[in-house]
């Protein structure tokens, strides 16, 4: 699977403050070889506890949507227990992409997991 970024995406990347820890909601569609990314929503607010975000299950989904882009700045760029419950709740029986991201030297490093059946296969990652 190779990854193609919008110019709109990447300028949204380029204004993402990192950290604190963040999520927002990508729209885009998943192709046979490839995942198109279109645009790169924060989410509003997502809720604070600890300097870590909470993202919500009732979050209203695009039907674009195709995952979302997380940051976890004081720990592995992987996808936790409680994200993977999470994202499969906010896109039930649909696959989904976790793009794990973490900011290097003003580049976004971004490991993408793509979560089918509740099966979670990591992807090549991509540096922006
Ligand atoms: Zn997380």
């Amino acid at each position: 699977m190779r990854m193609f970024f919008s110019k709109t995406s990447q300028e949204v990347l380029g204004k993402l403050t990192y950290p604190p820890e963040s999520a927002s909601m990508v729209l885009g569609r998943i192709e046979g070889n490839f995942i198109r990314v279109d645009a790169i929503v924060p989410f509003e607010m997502p809720s604070q506890s600890e300097g870590r975000c909470i993202i919500s299950v009732s979050e209203k989904l695009n039907n674009n949507a195709i995952g979302i882009l997380h940051t976890h700045p004081h720990d592995e760029i992987l996808p936790s227990d409680k994200d993977i419950e999470t994202v499969s709740q906010i896109f039930p029986k649909r696959k989904a992409v976790i793009f794990m991201t973490e900011k290097k030297s003003g580049s976004w490093l971004i490991n993408p997991f793509l979560l089918k059946n509740n099966k979670l296969t990591m992807l090549e990652s991509v540096i922006i």
